[in-house]
Parts: structure tokens; C-alpha cells; sequence
């Protein structure tokens, strides 16, 4: 473990001799041109999501990896980050809009849920139950009972574009937008549009 620590650490910024956070943060917000985060889930069918959501909003996705003279990964020519969560529940992602709006800077949040999504296959009670009974464990007080499942994709997308708008840690001139995907067809419907930026 020491050794894998110490092997590495020329790759971690903040440890090297002349580290500079505020310089730092100012070259990574030249290294990727973000605007938008998109908030899915990960299920292998909805892959086709961010490309989706990038058409609809002008994004450029995937785009290409830049390196310097030597060869090195250091910046994207994409505009859209991804985070990929269980039910695509906006729970998993207030830390990750926070990160990308201080290091890159971000313009919208955008949340799908899909059709056909396990998420919408149990309720709270049943993988409560099912935990206890399988694990051993109560996790009843883990988790929000409204962050959990989807019961309706109204109330999801209502509850999740507000539990994102509500956050300290989204800037307050985001737009908030909620989507449903359908797997089939993959077609985007708007049915959430909070804006901030007109
Ligand atoms: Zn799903």
C-alpha cells in the first residue's frame, strides 16, 4: 500500500512542489468546455441517453481527448458529463454537480428516467424487506424513502428536479431540466423545465 502511494503521487496536482489551487483551478476550467450534466441511470439500455440529451441541447458528446507534446491526456472538447446512477435518482448527484460547476463550471442539469427501469420493478418496502431478510441489515433509515424507487415518473422528475434546484451546492443560475427516455424508441419527453437563465 505505501508503495502504490508513493508511486502515484506525482500524478495527484495537489502535491506537487508548486501547487497553486487557484492557478490549478483556472487551467482546469479551460480543459473542458462543460455546460451540461446529465444524470442517468445505469442501465446497459439506457446507454443511448447522453448522446440523446446532447442532441437535444447542441452539447458536444463524446468529443475527442486532447494531449500535449507528449502525448499526455490533458483536456476533452466535450460539453456534457455524465453521472451514472441506479434509477438515474438525482440523490447520487448533488456532490457531482458541485464538483463540475467549481472545477469547469456548468449552465444545465439534466435528469432522465427511462421506461421499462428497475427502479419502477420495487418499492421501498420491498427492498427494505428483502435486505433484512437477505443481509441481515436494516437499512430503513438509510435512504430517503422518495430517493429509493419509481413509483411515477411525474413525481419523480418533480421530486428530483427540486431535491437538485433546493441543494446549496447547485449554483443558483442553473437550468434544471427532467426527462423521461424511452428504451424503445429513444425519444426524449420533456416533462420538467425549471430555467433560470432567461
Ligand atoms: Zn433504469
Amino acid at each position: 500500500m505505501r508503495q502504490i502511494k508513493s508511486e502515484f503521487d506525482n500524478s495527484i496536482f495537489s502535491k506537487q512542489p508548486n501547487f497553486d489551487e487557484a492557478q490549478m483551478r483556472k487551467d482546469f476550467a479551460k480543459a473542458v468546455p462543460l455546460e451540461t450534466v446529465v444524470i442517468y441511470c445505469y442501465d446497459p439500455r439506457a446507454v443511448g441517453i447522453p448522446s440523446a440529451v446532447a442532441k437535444q441541447f447542441g452539447e458536444t458528446y463524446p468529443g475527442e481527448i486532447i494531449t500535449d507534446e507528449r502525448n499526455n491526456k490533458v483536456a476533452s472538447t466535450t460539453s456534457l458529463f455524465e453521472v451514472v446512477v441506479a434509477g438515474g435518482r438525482a440523490v447520487d448527484a448533488l456532490r457531482s454537480i458541485t464538483v463540475a460547476q467549481h472545477l469547469f463550471g456548468i449552465k444545465n442539469v439534466v435528469i432522465v428516467h427511462h421506461t421499462h427501469c428497475g427502479a419502477t420493478s420495487f418499492t421501498p418496502d420491498g427492498i427494505i424487506d428483502a435486505f433484512q431478510r437477505e443481509h441481515e441489515q436494516d437499512i430503513s433509515a438509510l435512504y430517503d424513502r422518495n430517493n429509493i424507487a419509481i413509483s411515477d415518473f411525474a413525481a419523480s422528475l418533480q421530486h428530483d428536479t427540486l431535491l437538485v434546484r433546493q441543494s446549496k451546492g447547485t449554483p443558483r443560475h442553473v437550468d434544471i431540466y427532467g426527462y423521461v427516455y424511452d428504451i424503445d424508441t429513444s425519444e426524449l419527453t420533456l416533462a420538467i423545465e425549471d430555467k433560470r437563465s432567461a
